[in-house]
């Protein structure tokens, strides 16, 4: 089998309150994995400039899920293709449409996080969420419907593959990057941190028991992982 030899560059770093966006290269296609928040733009495209990229040399975004920290940047990429799931990307334009209806919002919230109230704290959750859909979701800034491509009926581009992991969100899509050497999975919010999962400005999982399966499954795959809000690491394939 040929190997496929790109390379993983982060361009923003994932924390607690920002997501990793990631370019991947071959030597001819650079992709960009999520695009951050809005004023991470400024960030972004200096990250690209200093690789000597502007945003029409990349062709290709693929964005792990439609939370507004992974995507409020896709319209900086006019020219570029966007990959993402389908399920995902209607998902989370339903959840904002309805959390910033000032009339029932909380009630339709529970459609989307049928689990909220099996965690403390969770009033407290959604009113930010809200506060944060209110202050910062755009639909312009995700791109126009014809750059999207859907992964669910689309093939990524060689040696990229989709590994679905639905607890955080519905269709959330993490990345398993092939090389020669061991792969590199760019998690997305499958895997939010390292350690453990606290402490980051996200909603809790959609489904909690998926949630803790995907978590898993990255961790047993042995190569550099980069999570959605933290520094890459190496991992060496076991879950324990
Ligand atoms: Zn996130």
């Amino acid at each position: 089998m040929l190997g496929f030899q790109w390379k993983v560059d982060v361009l923003l770093e994932g924390n607690w309150r920002g997501a990793s966006s990631v370019l991947l290269t071959n030597g001819r296609h650079p992709v960009l994995v999520d695009t951050g928040m809005p004023h991470d733009g400024h960030q972004l495209l200096s990250a690209l400039a200093e690789r000597g990229l502007k945003p029409a040399d990349i062709p290709c975004i693929i964005n792990t899920h439609f939370h507004l920290d992974h995507v409020s940047n896709n319209h900086l990429f006019p020219q570029s293709v966007i990959y993402a799931t389908q399920q995902s990307h209607d998902w989370c334009r339903a959840l904002y449409a309805d959390l910033v209806d000032p009339v029932g919002w909380k009630a339709r919230a529970l459609k989307y996080y049928p689990e909220t109230y099996e965690y403390e704290r969770s009033e407290d959750l959604m009113d930010k969420l809200r506060k944060i859909a209110l202050r910062w979701w755009n639909a312009r800034h995700i791109g126009s419907p014809s750059q999207f491509r859907w992964i669910e009926t689309h093939p990524l581009p060689d040696g990229i593959e989709a590994l679905f992991t639905s607890g955080h969100v519905p269709g959330h899509a993490s990345l398993i990057v092939r090389r020669d050497a061991e792969p590199i999975v760019v998690a997305g919010d499958a895997l939010l941190t390292r350690a453990h999962d606290d402490q980051v400005l996200t909603m809790i999982p959609y489904c909690r028991a998926q949630y803790q399966q995907d978590r898993q499954k990255i961790l047993s795959i042995p190569g550099r992982i980069i999570p959605g809000h933290d520094q890459a690491f190496l991992n060496h394939g076991t879950t324990k």
